[in-house]
Formats: structure tokens, sequence, C-alpha cells
């Protein structure tokens, strides 16, 4: 078999990945342009664990500051991770993947909650397993759910795919040409620096655990599988 770097990952999709070029919404093509690459490296015996963000549906924060009570306007952005979790499903198993969604809020009609041991087991025997629902309460991330599952699951690494930028710089290289790129990081740095990576609380518990991370360009094909080989693209974020 071929020497994989990461054998078990957990991989952070934003909500936006899924929206392709619209921005917003769920667009099929893009999201079964992102289940073939999983399936390429799911093929060679890579165990997959996903957490979808929900930002191309909604977001709690911005609801909350024009009058929506904060919670409620956060569990309707936990169900919008939850849509996103069932279409990226849908499109694995459509290409012979076997996967299951866990959600963090029980929906038992809808998908299985949450439960460790059992994500574990599906991961063993080579099922992609979905998270959905972020940590299953308000005023928190994908972000920080991502650091939280892959610390649960033992993840060798959190895969964080990123729309069109290629890993972490110390400015917006859409907006400035002389943005430098990191090649590699610490969490602390990201933190000292307020580099815009995941949030606070998500950096604070991978470092607090030794948790790395690898930034890269989603929409550039074939790098998830790269990223799992180990080449040097992106961002590496260690300890
Ligand atoms: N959310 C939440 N708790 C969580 C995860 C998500 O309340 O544990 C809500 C929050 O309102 C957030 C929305 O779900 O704005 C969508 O998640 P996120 O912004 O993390 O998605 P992404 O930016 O990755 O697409």
């Amino acid at each position: 078999m071929t020497d994989r770097k990461y054998k078990r990952v957990l991989m952070k999709l934003s909500g936006e990945a899924l929206a392709g070029d619209q921005g917003q919404g769920i667009d099929l093509k893009t999201v079964n342009e992102i289940a073939a690459e999983l399936k390429e490296v799911h093929d060679l015996g890579t165990q997959i664990a996903i957490v979808v963000g929900g930002g191309n549906l909604w977001r709690g924060e911005p609801a909350a500051k024009v009058g929506m009570e904060r919670s409620r306007a956060d569990y309707t952005g936990m169900l919008g991770t939850t849509m996103n979790a069932l279409v990226l499903q849908d499109a694995l198993e459509r290409m012979g993947v076997d996967t299951r969604v866990q959600t963090a809020i029980t929906m038992q009609q809808v998908a299985e909650p949450y439960i460790r041991g059992r994500a574990i087991r599906h991961l063993e025997k080579g099922r992609i397993v979905i998270f959905a629902a972020g940590v299953g309460s308000p005023y928190f991330s994908t972000d920080t759910a991502a650091a939280l599952r892959a610390n649960e699951i033992n993840a060798d690494a959190i895969l964080m795919a990123k729309n069109g930028v290629d890993g972490v710089y110390d400015d917006d290289p859409r907006t400035n040409p002389d943005a430098h790129k990191f090649n590699t990081l610490t969490h602390l740095d990201i933190l000292k620096k307020g580099l815009k990576v995941m949030d606070s609380t998500a950096s604070s518990l991978s470092m607090e655990n030794n948790m790395p991370l690898v930034v890269f360009n989603l929409n550039q094909s074939g790098n998830i599988k790269r990223v799992i080989m180990g080449e040097p693209i992106g961002t590496t974020v260690v300890g």
C-alpha cells in the first residue's frame, strides 16, 4: 500500500466550500467534485472524518446583530451544517463510499447521534464519518468542533480545506499582493499574531493538545491527496 503521512484525519470543510462560485447555498457539482477527491484518498485506506460548516446557508452571529436571539440563531446555523452533511453524504454514497452522519444534536430520524466509540468503529470499518451540528452548543463554531472531534477520535491531524487560499498569510493575499505565506507555524503564533485560521477557541484547544493542522487550498484538484501523502503544500501548524 502507498505510504501515507496521515492515516486518520479530521477534515474541516467550510460551508462555503460546498457553495462553488455562487458563494452561498449548495452547488451539487462542487459537492460531487469534493466527494470524488475524498473517495480518492479514502481508496488509499485513509480513515476520514469530516466536520462540515454551515456558513453557506446561515451564520448565527450576523443574525443576532440584527436582533435575533443569539442561541436560536446559532441553532439555526447548526441545522444548516446538518443539511450540508446530508448532501455530502449522498454524493459520497452515490460514488460507492460507505458513510455515516453523526449529529451533535439528536435527530434520530435523520442521522446517528454523536457517539465517540461508534464514530471510531465506523472509521475502522472504512466508513467516512461526517460530523454535523458543530459541538451542539450555541456560541461555538464548526472550527472548534473540528478541533474537539480531532482530539476525541485521535486523528493524526486536522486538514483545513480553504477556498482559493493556499495556506496561512500575514495578510489577505487576495487584496495584498505583498502578503507573506507561512510554510510552518505554531498554534501559539496564530493566537499571538491574531491570524485568521481558526477561531481562538479552536486554536487554544489544538495548542493544548498538540494537534497538528494543515491549511491548504481545496480548489486545486488533487490537493487532499497531496496533503495526505505529506507533500509540503499549504501551511503546517504544529504544537
Ligand atoms: N454553530 C454553533 N455551534 C457550533 C457550530 C456552529 O452555534 O458548535 C452555528 C453558528 O451560528 C455558526 C453556524 O452554525 O455561525 C455555521 O457554522 P460555521 O460558521 O462554523 O460554519 P463555516 O464558517 O465553517 O461554514
